[in-house]
């Protein structure tokens, strides 16, 4: 490169793509290790599994030239040095732990394009002036040992190491005694490690881009989350000699407030949602009237102004439901995440990257939950998406086309070496 004119650099850098087959077939290679009969994967966080996909990944890795850091919580970091390796590095990642039944991309094809843009690199031997690094977070999946996203987590201060180590799996065994056992408990403090950006390549995991037609999906933010249980309580009493008018029916007051979930997610959109997903009856019997009604209820929405209005909402509409109907409701908060928004640096990367590789795209807010969101208190950071077949994960029929997987590493490619500047 070193040898070229500005004009042919340019020329070389913007037809610069990766190898799509090679991302496909170590893909196929990592979902190996754990593969299930239905075709997915199940390699659940720092098992033998997970240390034999991770010391696969890590060997790709230093083929590939890459310097490795662990760090005390197992969280992997793959350095490309850079022409000023002073900088912070532009980071890409994800995780390779899955669920019990899982699919071969999620989380994985985050990590492999992230080792595929290095790949591709050296092919053209360009050199960055930032580091390029490519990471592998713990017990993103959070199935074996809860907290979720925890490897982030606990990189980013959200809650401390102690707590992460002691978590236990149903058999007793805790994550400080399974990452020593695996060999993954490394010596660098969670944290102690400057990221410049974050970006992170994943399937959608919903059916916006498919039903659209859309290869690349730009990620402005990830949605905010309040989790309620409501508790309706009336009185048991046989379903026969009670009069209709002199009933404490928990259960019609209850279907009361559902449509009303559904109509708040409504009056917010296109971001809002409502749902309604578990729901319990006591004392669950045809001839008795319920005495009591527990349900669970999810609001959503990227804008925490609006996420408190609904809020709001729902918590008013229960005053007045529980004072029109004289039976008592209890609403209880019992979960609350903020929005996250991503930084406009890093999500202009990728819509330009995305722009100049001619994809068709459109914005999509991630509902789920990705290490993205723990990077982000740290450095700018944004996601990229592609399509999954009918927007299914978590599954062991996930799919996603090679074609896609292909685009969103170009395109991460791109952002990546816009971030880090070619020299
Ligand atoms: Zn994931």
């Amino acid at each position: 490169m070193n040898d070229l004119s500005r004009e042919e650099k340019m020329s070389v850098l913007n037809g610069l793509r990766v190898d799509g087959k090679r991302l496909w077939d170590a893909l196929m290679a990592l979902a190996q290790i754990g593969a299930t009969e239905k075709g997915g994967v199940k390699r659940l966080a720092l098992t033998d599994l997970d240390r034999q996909g991770r010391d696969l990944v890590v060997g790709w890795g230093k083929a590939a030239g890459m310097t490795v850091t662990i760090d005390q919580i197992g969280n992997v970091f793959m350095r490309r040095a850079g022409t000023n390796d002073a900088l912070p590095p532009v980071m890409t990642g994800s995780h390779i732990d899955t669920q019990p039944t899982g699919g071969k991309f999620d989380g994985n094809y985050g990590v492999l394009a992230g080792l595929e843009v290095v790949r591709t690199l050296n092919d053209h031997g360009i050199r960055t002036e930032a580091p390029i690094e490519v990471a592998f977070w713990t017990n993103e999946e959070g199935s074996r040992f809860v907290p979720v996203m925890m490897g982030s987590g606990v990189f980013c201060g959200a809650f401390s190491l102690e707590t992460a180590y002691a978590a236990k799996d149903v058999d007793g065994k805790t994550v400080g005694e399974e990452l020593e056992r695996i060999g993954y408990k490394g010596t660098q403090v969670p944290g102690d490690h400057p990221i410049g950006a974050y970006f992170e390549t994943h399937i959608e995991q919903g059916p916006v881009l498919e039903d659209a037609d859309k290869v690349i999906g730009v990620v402005p933010a990830v949605m905010g989350l309040s989790w309620y249980d409501c508790t309706v309580t009336g009185m048991e009493a046989h379903a026969g000699p009670t009069p209709m008018g002199l009933r404490r029916d928990a259960m019609q007051v209850a279907a009361q407030i559902i449509p009303e979930v559904v109509a708040i997610a409504n009056r917010y959109p296109p971001y809002g949602r409502g749902t309604v997903g578990m729901m319990q009856v006591f004392p669950n019997s045809r001839n008795v009237i319920p005495g009591e009604v527990k349900f669970s209820i999810d609001l959503r929405n990227v804008n925490d102004e609006l996420l408190n209005k609904m809020h709001e909402e729902i918590s008013a509409f229960v005053e007045n439901t529980a004072a029109a109907s004289g039976l008592s409701i209890k609403l209880e908060r019992v979960s609350y995440y903020p929005p996250c928004p991503f930084h406009p640096d890093v999500v202009g990367a990728v819509r330009s990257a995305t722009a100049k590789l001619g994809y068709s795209a459109m914005d999509v807010v991630s509902g789920a939950g990705h290490d993205a969101i723990y990077a982000a208190r740290l450095a700018p950071s944004g996601m990229i998406f592609v399509p999954c077949k009918d927007g299914i994960s978590h599954n062991e029929i996930e799919d996603a086309q090679p074609g896609h997987l292909e685009a969103g590493c170009n395109v991460l490619l791109h952002a990546m070496l816009e971030r880090a500047k070619v020299v």
